[in-house]
Formats: C-alpha cells, structure tokens, sequence
C-alpha cells in the first residue's frame, strides 16, 4: 500500500533534523553539521601575568600547523585561540601580542589555511581571566562587597565594549565564529559585583541598595536576578555586535549553568544556555566525574531544546594545561559517550610552551575521529527517554543557598542509579517545563525538589492525571520561593498524605516487610533495615497507600548534647512513618520517597539496595517500558528510537576503569585511572514488540536475536546495537 504524502513528507523532515551530515557542506550551519572539531590553545599564560619579554614562549604557535594537524586527525573544525587574558595570537592593535610570535600572526595563517580546505576556523576568546589586560584597566575591575578588587572584569563596565571591539578586530580576519570562555562571576566567595556603576543601577533598579551578603530574603533575591541579568546581558550585546558584523559568524559561550555551579557563577540553567547560537560546556572525569560526562551532555540538551550542542572534553589526564595525553581507550569512552548523548564533541588540546604540537596526541585523536565519522548515519537521532530527572533552578538557589553541591546529591545520585540500571534518562528543567517536556516521559523523578511553585504543581497534577507517573524524594515540595519550610496543601493533594515534619538527620533508615509488592522489594529481603542517607520526611497517609516504614537513627547521649558530630551514619532505632506513599491521581500515579534513595546513591555511604529502590520504583510504575535493558553496572546504555525506520540504537560504553593507588592528598578521594582495556561482556536488550532484524555496528562483538530479545557479547569500548521491528 503505498503511504500518504504527508507520512512520506514527514519522514524526510524527521530524518533531515534527527541525523546530522546528511546534506553537503554549505547548507547548513557548521555547528549543525559537525560532530568532531578541536580547539587548540597555548599553555604557559593561563595563569596570567606571564613574562611580557619572555620569546620562548609561543615561539612555534602556528596556525598553519595547526590547522594540518586538525585536518589530518580528521577534525571537521578548529577552535583556535585568538585571545587570553595576557595576550592576542594576532596582530592586534588593542592587546599585547604573545612575545613568541615575533612578527608571524596565527590566527591569519590559520584562516588561509582551513579556507581552501572547507574547515571552519573559530576563534577562542576569553572574557574572565585576569592578567595584563584586567591590570591594565583596574577601572574594570569587579568589587567585591568591602570594595575590594576580585581579579574579575564587572560585566556592566566599559570592558563591554572593549570586548566588541577585540571580537571586531577577530572578525575582520574572516572567522567563522567565536567561541567565547568563562563568563562566570565567581566561583566561590567573595562575589561581586559592588562597584560604583552596579550599585548604582542595582539602586535605580530596585530602589534599595545592594545586600552586602547572602541573607537569603527579599532583597537577595533581587540582588540574584540582578547577578543573572549581569550575565545576560552581556552575552546578548556581544552576540548582538557580533550578528551585526558578520551575521553568518556563529557565537557560543562556555555555560556554568549546570552541576557543580550555582550561583555564585552568576548563571541559570535555561537564561544563560540561549544566548548563543548553541550552548558550549565542558566535562571530563578530572572535573565532573565519569558520570558527569552523560550526565552534562543531557542537561545541555534540556538547556535548549532542538538545538545543536557541543562539549569540549580534553586530551589531558588532569587539567586542561598538564601536558598528559590519555590512553585512546580513555579518550573513545568519553568522546563516544557524549556524541551517543547527542552531543557534537571539541576536544581541547594545549600545546607545549613553545608552542608545538604533541604527535602522540593527534595520532590518537585521528584514530577516533575515523571512528566517529564512520558512524556518523548512528549518530544524532531523536533520544528513547524513560524517565525524566526534574533540576529545579529554584531549589539549587534557595534550598542548595552556599552549599548548592550537598543539594544537588539528590539529582546526581538519581542519575547514577538510572544509568547502573540502565533506565534511559533524560533531564527537565524548571525554567523551560512544560507539558509536552514532561510528557516526553512516561516517569517523572523529582530529586530534592524542595520548592515547588504554583505553576509547577499545576503542571506536575495534569502530567499525573493524564497517565504520567512521579517519583518523589526527600523533603520536596516542602519549602516556599525563599527556601523556608512552608505548608503546602497542593502538594499534599499530589502525594497523597499530610507532611507531619521532618526528620534532621541524614542517616535514616528503611525496612520493607513481606507484604511489600514484590516488584518494589526486588531482592531485599524483608524485615530487614538499610541505611538510604539523606532528608526524610515524616508524613501520614491520606489518600495515598504507605508502604513499609522510614527509621530514624539512634543518637548517643554526647550527640544529643551536641558534643559529638551526626556525620558517621549510626544504626536504626525505630519507625517514624511510612517510607513510601503510593497515590493515583487520574490515569497516572504518584510515588514518593518519605526518604531520598537519590541522595544516598550519590553519597559517601552508598548501598546498592538504597540504589535499587529507585529503579524498583521505576519498574513498579512503568512496568513494560519500550526497551530494557540487563548490562554491567559499568556499561551505560544510551538509546535512540527512530519510529520512521522503526530503528532502536543502543549505544554501549563500557567504563572499564582500573584499579588506583594511593593518593599522596585529599586520601581517598581519587582521580580513577583511565581506561586502556577493551572489555567483553554480556547485554540482553527486550523490545516491547518483535524484533524484526538486529546485528552491532563493530566486528567484534556477536549478536543472537529470539523473538523479543536481543542476546549479545559485546567486546570493545563502544558498540552500536541497531535493532529493527
Ligand atoms: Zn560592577
């Protein structure tokens, strides 16, 4: 039977946005097109304040040769550093050049080099990096609240236009775009910025002065969107200044919106992701952990929606300027990891002092962007999402306040049981929810939501009622706009049950008995009590069904005196209320944790059977998901589903990191090793319907198909499994 034109119609559109580097070169925007680019950049004056005499430095940084290099390791664009804080990798009449450069000019040579050969060149801009220039003009200089100078330019002073006025001279060489770095504020105390110019149009803005510190009331609140609004507005002129020059130069800007930042930076996770053509953020297990690096690539996605997105991931085992080169194991796990998220992946390498290149380094990075462009048609279509991790901004703010990182266990540690379970995940985001963002997901987590809006609670009520199913844990929905415990009766209806108070120890305890449905114990055995460390809840049921019981700890007589400290997790002493609450709303269902299995997954005193608890609840609610999936704890699936060709992807990555020796500081917090083994191990993957064909995209690894099922041993990094209907 031959098919409407408008299904025809609609698979062509679906596959032209879902699969990048379809069309040929010229149609689209770079960024819409490229998976694989580098950004090169010296090392020697990231510090600042480098030796202005000192010619060694950057004598080799070539353009040219960077630009071959790129090319030969199968890059498709090159970032290449045109301006830091000390110097220009130009000739520049506004900025000191590089003293190494003597009278070559890098970022030209770059350009006539990558123009015959189609390779968008970019130019590496930094914004926030004190050295020459910030002293220089200490008129630009950010103040923190005793008025003292803080290393940082102040976003609303002249260094705006001077800013315009370096990218201008940039975009007279014929760039292609800008990649503009650090626009944080701070990345801890003190912050600013108090100078002359913002006080004053803080006054004038909102007629009271500037709060000198983080009371965490009115005023600082007014004193936050302030902060934001700084941010904003900076990114929107020069993007603005930038588009008027040359509107076909693409802008992007290095986002801080996501964990670990909060803000302090001086960034939002959707008001500071949109300001450029596409979001820019970094990862990498030195900084963000292995987890991170999913982790990341999905909130940049959540940030802005339907647009293109890039991570920068390094060369480097430690930090961007260590003049390490990892393993290629270690290297194709993280870069295949990010372009199976959806990601299109810089990676970034710095150049040795003088300026040269490190073979080594570009021999490997060649070997996996072969390998990556090869499975370009496997690459970038439309995400198979289960469950949705809610990030609520508001909560990072005002429940998270200066210890933002404690808040964010929560999430983190959702998402870490999600990905050992292999339960597809994707990220929402309070700014930018909404019903069809929840909709996209048949389970809904709310990790630590603390504060919950009106609107919010609105929408979260009719995803329920029209068949969605929540998960909730800890002591959400319990706080108001300011972060102070409030009632709340709309969240109360959500749950099912009367919030009682709360428990204030993080060492708290579950006990589910035989009764319990089996699908929700799993394996646990029954009566018997396990730690789940963190915020607890005690409520009584209402409407909602209570299942098994939350456990408050002991606590000795010296820590009742507050003589000794609650950290060590002590044993169970009795029951409080129930753990769970089970409520049917509508079509759809509401779990809630009266403890927080997400933030002891992420904890220090993490048990698997904690972790268990959030897939289990998962399961319970969703019970016959579109794909699942049984693979290793240190296998990460991410999924793909294209109902046109009606094609699942399972992409797999094995984090097969080795064991590590001591650590001279900070004992025992680590650094893993990277990976050099290619492991084999088993996956069974069940479709919600019969499998038509399946087979991996990689020779090693075998592939038994029986009706349902998918049985497979999969040797090697990363593997495609292309599964038909
Ligand atoms: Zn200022």
């Amino acid at each position: 039977m031959t098919k409407p034109l408008w299904i025809v119609l609609g698979v062509i559109a679906f596959s032209a946005s879902s699969a990048r580097g379809q069309t040929a070169p010229g149609t689209r925007a770079w960024y819409e097109r490229a998976i694989v680019g580098m950004e090169v950049g010296p090392t020697g004056a990231q510090f600042g304040h480098s030796d202005p005499a000192d010619t060694r430095y950057a004598a080799r940084f070539n353009g040219a040769e960077i630009v071959r290099a790129c090319l030969e390791a199968h890059g498709e664009y090159v970032v290449i550093w045109a301006r830091d804080g000390d110097y220009a990798y130009y000739n520049s009449k506004l900025l000191p050049r590089a003293p190494g450069l003597k009278d070559r000019d890098p970022l030209k040579d770059a350009v006539a080099t990558a123009r015959p050969r189609h390779m968008p060149v970019i130019a590496y801009c930094v914004v926030q990096q004190g050295g020459h220039f910030l002293k220089a003009h200490p008129e630009w200089e950010m103040r923190g609240p005793d008025g003292k100078p803080l290393g940082r330019f102040c976003l609303r002073s002249g260094y705006l236009e001077a800013m315009k006025a370096i990218m201008a001279e940039q975009l007279a060489y014929g760039i292609d775009g800008f990649h503009v770095d650090m626009l944080d504020q701070s990345f801890g105390p003190p912050i600013g910025c108090y100078c002359d110019t913002c006080q004053k149009q803080f006054q004038a803005e909102y007629r009271h002065p500037m709060p000198k510190e983080a009371r965490w009331d009115e005023p600082w609140r007014d004193m936050l969107a302030f902060r934001y609004q700084s941010s904003q507005k900076f990114e929107k002129a020069l993007a603005a200044a930038i588009k008027q020059a040359n509107p076909a130069a693409s802008v992007d800007f290095n986002y801080h919106g996501n964990p670990p930042f909060s803000y302090e930076v001086g960034q939002r996770p959707v008001q500071h992701a949109g300001n450029g053509d596409f979001v820019t953020g970094e990862t990498g297990v030195w900084g963000f952990s292995a987890l991170g690096v999913g982790f990341n690539a999905e909130f940049y996605r959540a940030s802005t929606p339907g647009h293109p997105f890039q991570v920068a991931m390094q060369r480097g085992v430690r930090m961007y300027h260590d003049q390490t080169t990892r393993p290629l194991a270690d290297l194709r796990w993280e870069l295949f990891t990010l372009l199976a998220h959806g990601a299109f992946v810089t990676v970034v390498d710095k150049t040795g002092f003088d300026g040269g290149l490190d073979v080594q380094t570009y021999e490997r990075i060649a070997a996996m962007f072969e390998d990556a462009r090869t499975l370009r048609e496997h690459l970038g279509q439309a995400p198979h999402f289960e469950a949705g991790l809610y990030y609520s901004s508001k909560s990072r703010d005002w429940i998270g306040r200066a210890h933002a990182p404690d808040w964010m266990q929560g999430i983190l540690g959702a998402h870490k049981a999600l990905v050992y379970e292999h339960i597809p995940f994707g990220i929402v985001l309070d700014e930018n929810a909404s019903r069809a963002a929840l909709r996209a997901f048949p389970v809904l987590i709310l990790p630590q939501v603390g504060i919950l809006s009106e609107t919010e609670l609105a929408l979260l009520s009719d995803y329920v009622r029209e068949g969605g199913k929540l998960i909730i844990t800890g002591q959400s929905g319990q706080y108001d706009a300011l972060g102070r415990p409030a009632v709340n009766p709309a969240f109360e209806r959500l749950v099912g049950a009367r919030v009682k108070g709360r428990l204030d120890s993080l060492d708290n305890w579950m006990c589910f008995g035989a009764s319990v449905p089996g699908v929700f114990r799993g394996g646990i055995r029954p009566d018997w009590p396990f730690l789940v460390k963190g915020p607890a809840t005690l409520y009584e049921a209402a409407s909602a069904q209570a299942i098994g019981e939350l456990l408050r700890p002991w606590r000795t007589t010296r820590q009742k005196e507050g003589r000794e400290g609650t950290e060590w997790p002590m044993s169970a002493e009795a029951p409080v209320g129930p753990a769970v609450l089970l409520n049917t709303i509508g079509k759809g269902q509401v779990l809630t944790f009266a403890g927080s299995p997400d933030h002891a997954t992420a904890s220090e005193h993490h048990i698997v059977e904690a972790r268990r608890l959030i897939a289990h609840a998962v399961r319970l609610l969703n019970p016959r998901p579109t794909i699942t999936i049984q693979a290793p704890t240190f296998c990460e699936a991410v999924t793909s589903h294209d109902p046109s060709t009606r094609t699942v992807r399972v992409h797999l990555l094995a984090y097969a990191s080795p064991p590590q020796s001591m650590p001279a500081r900070n004992r025992p917090f680590v650094l893993p090793t990277p990976i050099e083994d290619s492991p084999i191990y088993r996956v069974r993957i069940e479709l919600d319907r019969p499998i038509q064909s399946a087979r991996a995209v990689r020779d090693q690894s075998t592939v038994k198909t029986l009706d349902r099922r998918v049985e497979a041993t999969i040797e090697g990094i990363h593997e495609i499994l292309v599964i038909t209907y």
